[in-house]
């Protein structure tokens, strides 16, 4: 990791290891999606261990945050393989380009192993989540089964997920009208 990755960032009760998995940590939380730290460490088939940095315990899902200089991932692809559950690589934000360039940019993630995610949320819970791009697409909180091609699943599926920064405190931005 390079100084500029290795920034430890406290947000709420946590000291994170980078501002990326602090700034990850906060998105979640403006989600309403319950996370964990760093809450297990596992060994894997080839007999190294990983420790995963965040789990979605209601989503059966994780994300392991990667920064531009952490090119590693092969620790992930291998936790992925290995499990039924949903797991995600979390980039840093994607940027707007043009006069009204966004300060925080939107999430850019992408699946460790298997189909791509949508980041949606379930039209009979109102659970933010991802979910695998498939024909069926069971809520991860509640198993509503939503059709890819369901009016109401289009209308759910979010394009752009704003990403926001752990440092910047709270803000009275109303998120979900722009979403
Ligand atoms: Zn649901």
């Amino acid at each position: 990791m390079t100084p500029e990755d290795a920034v430890p960032t406290t947000y709420g009760d946590i000291t994170f290891r980078s501002r990326l998995e602090a700034d990850w940590a906060r998105t979640l939380d403006l989600n309403n999606i319950t996370w964990e730290y760093e809450p297990e460490t596992f060994t894997l088939p080839s007999g190294t261990t990983y420790l995963p940095d965040f789990r979605l315990p209601d989503l059966a899902t994780w994300i392991e945050v990667k920064g531009p200089n952490v090119p590693r991932i092969e620790k992930t692809h291998e936790f992925a393989r290995t499990r039924n559950d949903l797991v995600l690589i979390g980039y840093e934000p994607l940027r707007d380009e043009g006069p009204r360039r966004t300060r925080h940019g939107y999430a850019n993630w992408a699946a460790a192993y298997g189909p791509s995610a949508y980041f949606t949320t379930c039209p009979s819970c109102t659970q933010r989540q991802w979910i695998p791009i498939s024909r069926r697409l069971p809520c991860r909180a509640c198993g509503f089964s939503m059709r890819e091609w369901d009016v109401e699943l289009r209308r759910a599926v979010d394009k752009r997920l704003r990403f926001a920064e752990a440092t910047d405190g709270f803000e009275s931005t109303d998120w979900s009208a722009e979403l």
